[in-house]
């Protein structure tokens, strides 16, 4: 069957504010030291090890300066394995400035939580999927993504204890589509422990006939394993979801669901690099619809307004206070009939919690047929290389050879036919 993605439509999203110089994400690679390997990482283990404390402080000072940053993202490499993380945590937090941590959890535990909530962390995002080589793993037959839920659950009931923000991020391939509605069911069964999903999409860089790289104007060898997410022909052409295939899968098994943030390509105008939304869920439950691209846009700007900076990661979770944004956003006003209409036939529902679960996607690079890159149109996940900001999915092509490569694409060389995604029941 012929698939036909479905767009969500531009005049219901906002288009995020942010630009190169005005963005809420600072990024920063503490280390290039990890303690397990996942497919298609973006960091390649060079050897160079932690980075020095001093050049971390410079290069969160340059953040906040040139970036205005409302928060920084620790990542690496294991950034936990960092001998001074939670100075560097309470450098962030002496600035005025949140900070997350992208970790796999391995090296997590009640101690060095305490410690990261001393030092003034706002939370973890963690990335746990099937690709990875875990200790964990040994004990278990892990079939897929839905095996690692437990897992994932154990962690987040290690953040509660200590009131930190619990994301989760998971890769999604052609292969793994059909399990994100799964996914999201678990997280929305544990409401109260997880703050948000991000889909990320599988990419890759292929290495085949008629597709050529440079850098700084010569011509580069590259082969697989140059880089992290290099990939055959084989797999580049299985390679085919976008965020909006992810979008429809989840709007098909949760109406409720709606996107209601964008960021798009540089290159494509079809793409949504960023595409971000929420689900209202109670403890039983039950959803009851999203915020809408209004309060979006009025969060945006009144923290702007009022802080300086634009928003990322609210310090505090949304509940039911949110319906008052029923007065000017009639997505949220959809929700609250939905909720009235709940109550009514047993008032006692009233009381049931209820939180927001941020859901969003995030579709990384991809080579076009003509050899351009379509990036996520100003990337929030810029870091430093060389008192420069550099996209942080692509910093390994400046470590190994000074600058992003430029790609030459022969006539026809990457033309693929488009593979059917299997059982998903996406109308087209
Ligand atoms: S372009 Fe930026 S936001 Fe997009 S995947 Fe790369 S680092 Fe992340």
């Amino acid at each position: 069957m012929l698939m036909t993605a479905t767009y969500p439509e531009k005049k219901n999203l906002y288009r995020l504010p942010y630009s190169l110089n005005d963005n809420p994400i600072g990024w920063i690679e503490a280390t290039d030291i990890c303690n397990i390997k996942c497919k298609g990482c973006y960091r390649l283990i060079m050897g160079e090890g932690h980075k020095p404390l001093e050049q971390i402080k410079e290069e969160i000072l340059f953040l906040r300066k040139w970036r205005n940053c409302d928060n920084i993202t620790l990542a690496g490499g294991e950034p936990i394995l960092h001998p001074d993380i939670a100075e560097i945590v309470s450098f962030i937090s002496g600035m005025g400035m949140k900070s997350v941590i992208l970790t796999n959890g391995l090296a997590l535990n009640d101690d060095k939580l305490k410690e990261m909530k001393k030092a003034g962390l706002l939370g973890f995002s963690f990335h746990i999927d099937i690709t990875q080589t875990r200790p964990e793993f040994k004990k278990e037959k892990i079939k897929s993504e839905l095996d690692l839920n437990d897992l994932r659950l154990s962690y987040a009931k290690m953040l509660q204890k200590f009131g930190f923000y619990a994301h989760f991020g998971i890769t999604v391939t052609s292969e793994n589509l059909k399990e994100v509605p799964e996914l999201i069911r678990w997280a929305k069964d544990n409401i109260l422990l997880i703050n948000g999903i991000s889909l990320i999409i599988y990419r890759g860089l292929p290495v085949m006939p008629g597709v050529n790289y440079y850098a700084k104007g010569q011509k580069v060898d590259m082969d697989l394993g140059t880089l992290g997410y290099t990939v055959d022909k084989e797999e580049f052409n299985q390679i085919y979801v976008k965020a909006q295939d992810v979008y429809a899968v989840i709007k098909e098994h949760f109406p409720d669901y709606e996107a209601m943030g964008y960021l798009g390509g540089t290159a494509d105008h079809t793409s949504f690099k960023w595409l971000w939304g929420s689900l209202f869920v109670n403890t039983k439950g039950k959803t009851f619809g999203a915020l809408g691209r209004k309060t979006l846009e009025l969060a945006q700007t009144v923290y702007h307004f009022t802080h300086g900076t634009y928003l990322v990661y609210p310090k505090k979770r949304i509940g039911k206070i949110v319906f008052i944004m029923s007065l000017v956003d009639p997505i949220v006003r959809k929700a609250l009939w939905k909720f009235l209409k709940y109550c009514i036939v047993n008032p006692l529902r009233f009381f049931y919690p209820m939180k927001s679960l941020g859901i969003g996607m995030v579709q990384a690079p991809d080579l076009l047929e003509d050899g351009r890159i379509d990036m996520c149109d100003d990337c929030p996940d810029m870091c430093v290389f060389e008192g420069k900001l550099v996209n942080s999915c692509r910093l390994d092509e400046c470590r190994i050879y000074g600058d992003l490569l430029q790609i030459q694409v022969e006539d026809n060389a990457l033309s693929k036919e488009k593979p059917v995604i299997e059982e998903t029941e996406i109308e087209y």
